[in-house]
C-alpha cells in the first residue's frame, strides 16, 4: 500500500477566476487525483463572490441557467479546493510572477472582461451604452455605474443579434411583475419599473441566417406577456450561399422558421414591441443637439454570397433615446502575461501559455481568455479539460523543479497585503442577500456595492 501523501507533497495550483471555466478547471484537477498527483487548488477571484458570469452575466430571469451555481458550489466545497475572493491578480494586486512563486502552477481563467467598440461617431453620447455595462448594472456587479439607463427613454435600439442582445432586449421589455421575483438589485428593479421603454429594436448587420442567437433564446422573446415581436418579411432573405434550405445548418433553419412565423403573425395587441431588423449596418449614433442620443443611422446592406454583406448606399434612421451596443466581448491584457491584441486571447498550445512561442512552465489558460468569447457555459468543460490534461502531464516536472512549497499560499497572499474572502465569507454574503430579500419582501436580492459585499463577508473597510 502506498504511503499516505503529505500535505507538502501536493502540487499547489492557483486558478485565477471563479467563473465556470475556473471552476471546471479546479474540478478537473482534483478529480484526477486517484491516478495522478495529489493536487490542492486555490480558486482566486478579484470579486468577493464566486461564479463569474453565471452570477454577473446570466440574466436574472434565467433562473434555470442560474441554478448552475449549485453545481459550481459543490465543486468549490471540495475539501482540496479553496475559494479565495477579493484577490486581484495584476499590477494592483498579485503580479503573475509573484503568484507563480507561491504556487507550482497557475491557470488563468479570467474571461473576456470588456466590450468591443463599434468605431462609429456618437458612441459616447449620453444614452449610448455597451450592453455589457447594462448587464453588469442589472446583475449587481460592484463595479457597475448606475447611469439611469432606461430612464426617460421610450425607444431602445440594440445593435447586434447575439444572445446578449436577446437578454438585454428581453429585460427591457419585461414588466416589473416579472422582474420582481428575480435577484435583481433593488435600484435596478425600481429604475426598470419606472421605465417607459415600449419599443425595443434589435438590429443585425447581416441576415437572419447569420444571426448569432440560439433558437431557445429567440423563441422566448415571443412569450413575453407585455410585448409582441415584429419582423419584416422583406428582411428575411437568406444569403445566396444558403439558397438551398437543405444546406442550412439545423440551428439556422430553426431560427429562420421562428422569424418567418413572427413575420406572418397577426398583431396580438400587446402594448410593447420587440422588433428584429436585418441587413442594417450602424454608421452613426445620432445626437439630439444636447449631447444625448436621438437615434441610430444605418446603411442598408446586401448579402455578398460569401456570408458577408456589402453596403448599398441606402440609409435609414431608427429613433431611440437608449442605444445598447451588443457586439461581443473582448479579452483584456493581464500585465505580466503575453497577449494577442487582435483575438483578445493569451497565446497557448493546448492550454499551456506560450511566451515567445515556447510553453512557459507552470502557466496555463482556460475559458474565454484561451479561445475567445464564444460558446455557451458548457463549452468551458472540454476547454478546461484540455488545459487540465496539459497541466497534469507537466505535474511531475513542476514538482521536481520546485519541490514541496514551504508556505501556505494563503499566508503568502496575506503577507502581500491581500485580504482574501474565504468560503465562510461568501456564505456570509449569501446570508446577507437572503436577509435583504426578506426585508424587501422579495426573494434573495443581490448586494450591488463593494462596501456592502465586504461587510457581509466579515471584512469591513
Ligand atoms: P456574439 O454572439 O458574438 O454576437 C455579437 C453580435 O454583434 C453579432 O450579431 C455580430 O454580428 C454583431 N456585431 C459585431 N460587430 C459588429 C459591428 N461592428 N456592427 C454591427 N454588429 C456587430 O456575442 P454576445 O451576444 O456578446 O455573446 C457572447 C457569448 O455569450 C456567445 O457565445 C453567446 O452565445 C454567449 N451567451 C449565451 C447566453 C445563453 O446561452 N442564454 C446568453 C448570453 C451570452 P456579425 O455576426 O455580423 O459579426
Amino acid at each position: 500500500m502506498p504511503a499516505p501523501r503529505q500535505q507538502q507533497d501536493r502540487l499547489r495550483v492557483a486558478v485565477v477566476g471563479a467563473g465556470p471555466s475556473g471552476v471546471y478547471a479546479a474540478q478537473g484537477l482534483v478529480r484526477e487525483e486517484e491516478t495522478g498527483p495529489a493536487v490542492a487548488v486555490d480558486v482566486l477571484d478579484r470579486l468577493p463572490c464566486p461564479y463569474g458570469l453565471v452570477r454577473y452575466g446570466v440574466a436574472p430571469d434565467h433562473e434555470k441557467i442560474k441554478s448552475l451555481q449549485g453545481t459550481l458550489r459543490t465543486v468549490l466545497e471540495h475539501p482540496r479546493i479553496r475559494f479565495l475572493g477579493n484577490v486581484e491578480v495584476g499590477p494592483d494586486g498579485m503580479p503573475p510572477a509573484a503568484l507563480l512563486r507561491a504556487y507550482h502552477a497557475v491557470v488563468y481563467c479570467v474571461g473576456a472582461a470588456t466590450d468591443r467598440r463599434l468605431g462609429i461617431p456618437g458612441e459616447d453620447l449620453r444614452g449610448s451604452h455597451s450592453a455589457t455595462d447594462f448587464v453588469s448594472w442589472y446583475s449587481a456587479h460592484p463595479d457597475a455605474r448606475d447611469d439611469g439607463f432606461a430612464l426617460g427613454a421610450r425607444s431602445a435600439v440594440v445593435i447586434g443579434v447575439g444572445n446578449v442582445a436577446v437578454d438585454v432586449a428581453r429585460v427591457l421589455a419585461r414588466g416589473a411583475d416579472e422582474l420582481r421575483p428575480t435577484d435583481m438589485p433593488q435600484a435596478a428593479l425600481e429604475s426598470l419599473e419606472r421605465s417607459a421603454v415600449s419599443t425595443v429594436t434589435m438590429v443585425g448587420r447581416r441576415g437572419p441566417s447569420q444571426a448569432k442567437f440560439t433558437t431557445k433564446e429567440l423563441r422566448e422573446l415571443g412569450t413575453l406577456p407585455g410585448a409582441e415581436t415584429r419582423v419584416r418579411e422583406d428582411e428575411l432573405s437568406l444569403d445566396p450561399g444558403y439558397r438551398d434550405p437543405e444546406g442550412l445548418p439545423s440551428a439556422v433553419r430553426r431560427n429562420v422558421a421562428v422569424l418567418r412565423d413572427w413575420a406572418a403573425a397577426e398583431p396580438s395587441g400587446r402594448p410593447g414591441t420587440i422588433g428584429l431588423r436585418f441587413y442594417l449596418r450602424p454608421v452613426e449614433i445620432l445626437d439630439d443637439g444636447a449631447g444625448a442620443v436621438r437615434g441610430v443611422r444605418f446603411e442598408r446592406t446586401a448579402p455578398d454570397g460569401a456570408g458577408g454583406v456589402t453596403g448599398t448606399g441606402a440609409y435609414e434612421e431608427i429613433e431611440a433615446q437608449l442605444v445598447l451596443r451588443s457586439v461581443g466581448y473582448h479579452g483584456v491584457p493581464l500585465d505580466g502575461l503575453p497577449f494577442d491584441a487582435r483575438s483578445g486571447t493569451v497565446p497557448h498550445t493546448a492550454g499551456r501559455v506560450l511566451r515567445d512561442g515556447v510553453p512557459s512552465p507552470g502557466e496555463y489558460v482556460a475559458g474565454w481568455i484561451k479561445r475567445g468569447p464564444t460558446g455557451v457555459i458548457g463549452t468551458n468543460r472540454p476547454c478546461a479539460k484540455e488545459t487540465v490534461g496539459s497541466l497534469l502531464e507537466d505535474a511531475e516536472a513542476l514538482l521536481a523543479a520546485r519541490g514541496p512549497l514551504a508556505d501556505d499560499p494563503l499566508d503568502v497572499l496575506r503577507a502581500a497585503g491581500r485580504r482574501p474572502v474565504e468560503w465562510g465569507g461568501w456564505l456570509g454574503i449569501e446570508a446577507a442577500e437572503a436577509d435583504l430579500g426578506r426585508r424587501l419582501e422579495r426573494a434573495t436580492v443581490k448586494i450591488p456595492d463593494w462596501d456592502g459585499l465586504l461587510a457581509a463577508a466579515g471584512l469591513p473597510g
